[in-house]
């Protein structure tokens, strides 16, 4: 396939509602801050196929909510110019869903599914002939007149996205022959995402304040991105429009975020296990006393407070490290010596 081939449809047609959504969302690789072995690696991938004129190899992304995985998606069908066509795990729940998809995508387009992890196995079967074959086989009528129909497909690419790619078996996980694991963002990225996302919500972000926000956002974009929006309302109500140190420390009180960037959920996590002398407690228990689900607590709450450590996971359940205590402003236990 040349690259003529490649049908050139408005970038990103299928994303625009969200893009509308998120002026936030990076439009270029120059503007995706930070992962830069992750980026280095993709502008070396797209730049290969697109001068062979072929669809990009299909591509497995994997990191925590929040941190690039769908902006890199789009950033990848613009750069190729092609359409992505975006979907998630959950809404694939039967194969026909899929089917519709696949049969609909056109030359060298991206497809995009979010949270792989949690497609069915049926659905996963239909992705390993469509991913290594470029064609599916549906099967027409039941009973004795039962055949089988194959279907060709235009080459694409596929473009999982995954929180927990332990979840994903491994035959389906090596069928992607790119996989790039995003990392949680050191303070120095979050700063300069901190202030280019100031500039384009058009309000003023001192280098203080944008460092404050970067302690807090724990090592995730998005977090960063939902505070600034908050300062920017208190900026406006309370202060002169900018966001500098004071309104700053008044937007995180609002928030009830405290100075490591623990939310009110994550205090409340904490307190149940150490109400529970410290543990360990299961995560079903554990998301009952906090009222979150345990997928929300698995992939949002826990990898940061073990990251932190304040929390373990123990065969047995999870278990508080003194750590926490200190965190939650308890005196520590302290240990005798003799
Ligand atoms: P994920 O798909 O991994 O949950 P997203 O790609 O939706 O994360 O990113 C969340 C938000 O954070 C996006 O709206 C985007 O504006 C911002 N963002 C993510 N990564 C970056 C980055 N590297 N540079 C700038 N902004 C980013």
């Amino acid at each position: 396939m040349k690259v003529d081939d490649v049908r050139m449809v408005s970038p990103r047609a299928l994303d625009l509602e969200r893009e509308a959504e998120n002026p936030l969302r990076p439009k270029s690789f120059d503007e995706f801050v930070g992962q830069e072995s992750a980026v280095r690696n993709l502008r070396v991938y797209l730049r290969a196929a697109r001068e062979r004129g072929e669809a990009v190899d299909h591509i497995l992304f994997s990191g925590l909510p929040g941190l690039g995985k769908t902006t890199l998606a789009t950033l990848i069908a613009a750069e190729m110019g092609t359409r992505l066509v975006s979907t998630s795990g959950p809404a694939l729940e039967r194969a026909a869903d899929l089917a519709g998809i696949l049969t609909n995508l056109q030359r060298g387009d991206c497809l995009f599914i979010d949270e792989i992890h949690r497609t069915g196995v049926v659905v996963q079967e239909y992705l390993h002939s469509a991913m290594e074959d470029f064609a599916i086989d549906i099967v027409m009528d039941q009973g004795p007149s039962a055949r089988t129909l194959r279907l060709e497909l235009a080459p694409f690419t596929l473009i999982g996205a995954t929180t927990r790619q332990g979840l994903l078996a491994a035959a389906f996980r090596n069928r992607f022959p790119i996989h790039e694991k995003l990392e949680p963002y050191p303070p120095e990225d979050l700063v300069r995402i901190a202030l280019r996302s100031a500039r384009l919500l058009s309000v003023e972000l001192d280098a203080a304040a944008a460092e404050t926000v970067a302690a807090r956002a724990r090592g995730t974009p998005r977090v960063a991105n939902r505070i600034l929006r908050r300062l920017r309302d208190v900026a406006q109500v309370a202060g002169e429009g900018r966001i500098d140190e004071r309104v700053a420390e008044e937007g995180m009180r609002m928030l009830g975020l405290d100075e490591r960037g623990l939310d009110a959920v994550d205090r409340k996590l904490l307190d149940s296990i150490l109400a529970a002398g410290g543990g360990p407690v299961g995560l079903k228990t554990l998301a009952v006393m906090v009222g979150e689900t345990e997928d929300t607590l698995e992939d949002v709450y826990e990898p940061f407070l073990i990251q932190q450590g304040l929390l373990l996971r123990t065969p047995r359940g999870r278990v508080t490290t003194p750590e926490a205590r200190r965190a939650l402003g308890r005196p520590v236990a302290q240990r005798s010596l003799f």
